[in-house]
């Protein structure tokens, strides 16, 4: 072999090395997206007033009472009359699943559950202020009633939670008086606007197990919620409540005060 078919041989091999290279790294970044980053990644122009988010869903049932009673199901039925109660009042709303799966995107299933936290919490952060929903379930059934969990240092959080606690608790009893400052929960520690976590009660409870398969209750609780994310909405000069003004019947051009 001369010396000079050695040289074009090498560079062939060094080609072949090099796009092998690429392949590998191509394979490894498109692997790494599906496993690390949510299919929730390009948020740049959703920006809803308020967030709405529905507790597990698809693989993950959540609290539940075998098939039947599925704490996924519960909180879809839930947010879904809630984005209508707001969306009628003029409030322009987003949910992090409007069916019944989960946010976590594509991937093994060993990391699914934080994919899926932190999906949610990408969607959460771009709301105006956030809500939440799930449904309790504890060892012991005298537990009752509902909680609502805020960040520890988000007082924001801390008025909407106080702001749709005041609602709920005429629609059911409460667990705790006042919300309940958290935090360990990825959620509530990592967003900065306020969000909460509403637990409308408590599945392992027979009363309230009773009121989680009652749509009158159901219906009573998106009411109470939708009127809480309001009145916080409302106290706050929210410019973003523009179209709950007009819906009040302000003149056009008028901003609210
Ligand atoms: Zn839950």
């Amino acid at each position: 072999m001369t010396y000079r078919r050695v040289m074009v041989l090498s560079r062939w091999k060094a080609l072949g090395m090099l796009g092998l290279l690429v392949c590998i790294l191509w394979l490894g970044t498109v692997f790494l997206w599906h496993v690390l980053v949510p299919v929730t990644s390009d948020l740049s122009n959703w920006h809803p007033t308020v967030v709405l988010d529905p507790g597990h869903g698809g693989v993950d049932g959540g609290a539940n009472i075998g098939e039947e009673l599925m704490e996924k199901n519960i909180t879809l039925t839930l947010a879904l009359t809630v984005r209508d109660l707001l969306v009628a009042k003029g409030v322009e709303v987003g949910l992090t699943r409007e069916g019944d799966r989960d946010v976590a995107g594509p991937g093994p299933a060993k990391g699914r559950h934080r994919r899926d936290l932190l999906a949610r919490l990408q969607m959460v952060r771009q709301g105006k202020v956030a809500v939440s929903i799930h449904v309790n379930s504890v060892q012991d059934p005298q537990q009752q009633g509902a909680l609502i969990f805020y960040g520890k240092d988000n007082e924001q959080g801390r008025m909407l939670a106080a702001s749709i606690l005041e609602e709920v608790q005429k629609v059911q009893q409460l667990n705790h008086p006042a919300p309940v400052p958290r935090t360990n929960l990825l959620i509530l520690r990592e967003a900065d606007n306020p969000v909460v976590i509403l637990e409308i009660g408590f599945i392992s409870n027979p009363i309230d197990r009773a009121k989680l398969q009652d749509p009158a209750f159901l219906q009573q609780m998106a009411a109470s919620i939708a009127t809480g994310i309001v009145n916080y909405l409302l106290t706050n000069g929210d410019k973003n409540m523009w179209g709950y003004w007009q819906g009040k019947g302000l003149p056009c051009g008028k901003e609210p005060v």
